[in-house]
């Protein structure tokens, strides 16, 4: 019995699109490892497939899931978040004008600052919360892409998706947002107008900190990102056959993990709000916070799993704070089932947006009472 209704995201993710394996109808995708493909005896490649750094059916099901997730018309994978948001880029041309956040991810503004710069773009980092800025940093003719991240590491703030996308495509430049933090369990860009989506899909995507890898997803299969397609080729930046496996694997759990993150997250911010060794918490969903009213409003059901909170007494007492945790581990990294807990600014470097005294978590999927004791346990000891 086949029924024509839309399937809800939850079922697409758990079901992986319900794909069954046609030759021995497994339930779970088998591991696809060839690197080359049979040509047929008249020199033509019937199964489409020649090589697989241009055609990896390993890709397949999980770009199609993602897809489907994003409402966009096509994903790509790649072999890291840092191989997929470059490529955007150097899709452009020399001579073109950028636009992109002062809050994002580190590695990735200091690519932009830069490698895109030599590569002949001209790159302006704003304040993507202020929307004056952002429509005063376009240049009519000239600005090809805006970039946006929200929540932006790791200060959580939140740009507004439909009125950036509104201000880009005035000026005839394409949106293109960096929804790791979000995930779409909380937010679809492309449903708010955004032209192209990406994920480190090393964080929730995947979800068990076992693989590094990148995604994007486009709104519109156009020529951009057919020339995406062959920087992914060209270029080489591809992912291996284990780890897109492992990936479809990870999203298919995407929803409860998300959730349960998100909820503990929730907690943990209120319940650290109060505490007196912390003198403030950055959370989309702590109404005094500033982006609170655009997250409520453009996010749906949360507003995701990550924390910042500035610890009384400076780096010091940070970095002693983070030194005392049990439960929570130091490392670097997002979106997996465990929690991480991070001094923030050893990380970034001297040109960071990044107060001294912050300390990034990562909620996992652990017990929240747990998660809140062994903090509060930390941040006592650090404060003597
Ligand atoms: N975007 C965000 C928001 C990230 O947090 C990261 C990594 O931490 C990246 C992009 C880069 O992704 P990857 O580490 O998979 O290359």
């Amino acid at each position: 019995m086949s029924s024509d209704k839309p399937q809800k995201p939850e079922t697409i993710a758990a079901q992986g699109l319900g794909w069954i394996d046609p030759e021995t109808h497994a339930v779970a995708p088998v591991v696809h490892a060839s690197s080359t493909y049979l040509r047929d005896a008249d020199n033509r490649y019937r199964s489409g497939r020649m090589y697989a750094r241009a055609d990896n059916p390993a890709y397949d099901q999980p770009e199609a899931v993602l897809a489907a997730l994003e409402k966009g018309e096509d994903a790509m994978l790649f072999a890291s978040g840092m191989a997929a948001a470059p490529a955007v880029f150097l899709a452009l041309a020399s001579g073109d004008h950028v636009v992109a956040p002062k809050v994002m991810y580190w590695a990735f503004r200091h690519w932009l600052a830069d490698f895109a710069k030599v590569w002949g773009l001209a790159v302006d980092f704003v304040d993507m919360t202020d929307l004056a800025a952002l429509k005063l940093a376009m240049r009519p003719d000239r600005t090809r892409l805006v970039w946006i991240e929200t929540p932006a590491n790791p200060l959580w703030e939140i740009a507004d998706i439909a009125a950036a996308a509104e201000i880009a495509h005035a000026a005839g430049a394409r949106l293109a947002v960096d929804s790791t933090v979000a995930t779409p369990v909380f937010t679809r860009p492309v449903e708010l107008g955004a032209d192209l989506v990406m994920h480190s899909a090393t964080k929730y995507l995947n979800g068990h900190s076992d693989l590094v890898a990148g995604a994007l997803v486009t709104r519109v299969k156009d020529e951009h990102w057919e020339r995406i397609a062959a920087i992914r080729t060209r270029i080489g930046g591809v992912l291996g056959s284990f780890e897109a496996w492992l990936l479809l694997r990870g999203m298919r759990t995407l929803f409860p993990r998300v959730r349960t993150a998100a909820a503990n997250a929730d907690t943990l911010a209120h319940k650290l709000a109060a505490n007196p060794h912390v003198s403030c918490v950055l959370y989309p969903g702590l109404p005094e916070f500033p982006g609170h009213a655009v997250a409520t409003r453009k996010m749906t059901g949360g507003c995701g799993g990550m924390i910042s909170i500035r610890v009384k007494g400076g780096e010091q007492s940070a970095v002693a704070t983070a030194a005392q945790v049990e439960i929570w581990k130091r490392a670097t990294s997002l979106g997996g089932v465990e929690s991480l807990i991070e001094h923030r600014a050893s990380v970034e470097g001297a040109d960071t947006p990044c107060p001294p005294d912050l300390l990034r978590l990562s909620v996992g999927i652990e017990d929240a009472g747990d998660l809140l004791a062994d903090l509060e346990r930390a941040l006592a000891i650090a404060h003597g």
